[in-house]
Parts: C-alpha cells; structure tokens; sequence
C-alpha cells in the first residue's frame, strides 16, 4: 500500500530523505497551500509536512479524510490546531532540535550588532556619511549575560558567550542543577537575571507563564546599560513596554527577532524606537535548519508509517 505524504510551503526536499528512500512513500510536493492543486492533493495525502505559511486549521482538516499525521518543519506549532487534529485522530509531529544552532548564532549576531550598533552603523555609512563618534560600542568581556531559559538553545547560546568570556547566569525553574553546573552557569531568581545582567537574552516558550515576563517592572529595574534580546516568541517581551523603555533610555538597545503579530506592523512603533536592532524573524532561517528541521519531521512520519508508533506525537497523550 501507498502513502502519500503532501510536502507543502517550500519545505527543503532536500531533507526528505527518510521519505524519499521508502518504496511505499509517494511525495507530493505543492508549495502554494492556497491553490485548487493543494486542495486536491489534500483529499488523498496520509501525512501533510507544513512550515510556518500553511495555518492548520479544523477547516483544512476536514478535507483530509485520510490524513494521520501533520509534521511542522520547524519548533512551534503554532499555525496547527491541535485541539482539531487530536479530535480527528491525527498526530502531530514538530522538530525542536533541528533549528537550534541557527536560533543560537542568530542570537549572538544580534547581541553583537546591538552592543556594537552595526546596523545603525551600517546605515550612516551609505547614507553618504563617515561617523565614527556616533557609533562607540561596548565589549562582551567580562560581562554578565542573565538567560532566560537554558533549554536547547539557550545552552548553546551560554556556551558561545562563555567563548567571549561573559559570566552567564540563567533563570529557568526547570533547569537542573546538574545540568546548569555542566554548562558552567550560575542559577538565579528572574529578579536576579533582571538587575545583575548586562545582557537579558531569552530563550523560552511563549505560554501563560511567560507572556509579558520582560514588561515595564522589569524594564525598569535593568541597568541603564543593559541590552535585551529576543529571538524566541514574541509576546514575552511587551512591546509597548520595550519601545517606552528605549526612548526613555531605560536601558541601552535591545534586539527582536519575533513580535507579537507577525508579520510586524508597517506602523508599528517598534520601527522608530532607538538602539533597536529588528530582523523578521530569521533565527531558523539557515541552510542547515531548514534540511535538519524537514528532515527531522520525515524521520517521525517514517516512523509513525511504518510502525504505527505515536510516541513522538506533540498530541500523543490526546490520541486513542
Ligand atoms: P527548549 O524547550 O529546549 O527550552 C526552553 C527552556 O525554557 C527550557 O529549559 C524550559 O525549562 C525553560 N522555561 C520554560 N518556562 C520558563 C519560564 N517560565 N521561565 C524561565 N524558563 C522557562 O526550547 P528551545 O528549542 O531552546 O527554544 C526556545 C524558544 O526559541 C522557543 O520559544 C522557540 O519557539 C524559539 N525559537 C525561535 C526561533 C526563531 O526563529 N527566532 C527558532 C527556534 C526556536
């Protein structure tokens, strides 16, 4: 018998290969989830392989009569309702591990370019001018970078600010000490991230515990010297909050990569505030993660094909 597997928003094929080496796998590969064609191929696809332009939805779901699994190329699951997808029996598979040295590198370019104001930089100099003395930045060593969230990619992050020789200190309650003593940090109170750090980077998932944690309070109470950075979700920082902070000067910059809606606002005043350093959502946008993240996914929905096996399910305690 034939599965097919429905490959769409220009997910890197070249990260198929655990699909592509099986004879019982037939991929099928629409990258515009928004055409007839796809609509079509929806009506026979077993497994469905999205990024992040395809919005899973119970809609979407309901014309997919054979489907058994939806695989997010990527960390989030976000564009897939899982409520729906659970209800109709299919299993949700996403890649956590396969973006991680992007987001990290990402998250280190930002603190460079903020702490060394390149873009600003960078703007000046082709915009016809030559000014040195506008652009004087600060040095990493020696400094405290205060993580908030050491999971994946905050660790990776820690250790290549260790190689810049900053002392890192994490707030994040799930960290064991074990774990923290192995990556050489120091486990603190979010208070203590908050005042100690010269560099706030975060590094957690955006839920009802995390929403809104960098707001006016803890704005307020960072040095006037410190930077922040985001590159996990956007929500955990409050943007209204951060863009009254930068034109205050309560603290130096800060650097964004992911914002509260995406994508941000044409007129959204994060675009005119000072010392801001803003990408649109890049942190996974590497060669690399792109393979690692589809390939990671086509290697649960091989899995789940062959051996019927839900175990790496997101929503594997909601199936039957
Ligand atoms: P992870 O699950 O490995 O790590 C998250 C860490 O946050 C865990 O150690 C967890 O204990 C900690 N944590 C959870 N709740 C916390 C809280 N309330 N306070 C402090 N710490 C808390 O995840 P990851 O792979 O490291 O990803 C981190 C974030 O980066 C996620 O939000 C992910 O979606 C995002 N991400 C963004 C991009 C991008 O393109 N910018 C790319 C990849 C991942």
């Amino acid at each position: 018998m034939t599965h097919r597997v429905l490959v769409t928003d220009a997910v890197a094929v070249s990260g198929l290969g655990p699909l592509v080496d099986e004879e019982t796998i037939e991929l099928v590969s629409v990258d515009d989830s928004a055409s007839e064609e796809f609509v079509s191929a929806l009506r026979t696809a077993d497994a469905l392989i999205v990024r992040s332009a395809t919005r899973v939805t119970r809609e979407l779901l309901s014309l997919a009569p054979r489907l058994k699994a939806v695989g997010r190329a990527g960390v989030g699951v976000d564009n897939v309702d899982l409520p729906a997808a659970s209800e109709r029996g299919v299993a949700v598979f996403n890649a956590p591990g396969g973006n991680t040295i992007a987001a990290a590198e990402l998250t280190i370019a930002l603190l460079i370019s903020v702490a060394r104001k390149i873009p600003a930089a960078e703007a000046s100099l082709r915009s016809g001018l030559w000014d040195r003395a506008a652009f004087k930045g600060v040095e990493l060593r020696g400094k405290t970078l205060g993580l908030i969230g050491a999971g994946r990619i905050g660790s990776e992050v820690a250790v290549r600010c260790q190689a810049f020789e900053m002392d890192v200190i994490t707030y994040d309650p799930y960290l064991s000490p074990a774990r923290a003593d192995e990556l050489g940090v120091e486990m603190v109170s979010l208070d203590k991230v908050i005042e100690r750090s010269d560099f706030v980077s975060i590094h957690v998932p955006l839920n009802d515990e995390t929403r809104g944690l960098i707001a006016s309070d803890a704005l307020g109470r960072m040095k006037p010297t410190a930077f922040v950075v985001n590159a996990s979700r956007g929500g955990v920082v409050d943007e209204t909050a951060l863009t009254k902070a930068l034109h205050n000067g309560d603290i130096a910059g800060a650097a964004l990569d992911v914002y509260e809606s995406e994508p941000l606002a044409a007129d959204s005043p994060l675009r005119d505030a000072p010392n801001l350093v803003l990408t649109p959502h890049l942190g996974a946008s590497t060669a690399e993660a792109q393979v690692n993240v589809a390939t990671e996914v086509a290697e649960k929905i091989r899995i789940l094909i062959e051996t019927g096996s839900l175990s790496d399910a997101v929503n594997a305690s909601d199936l039957g």
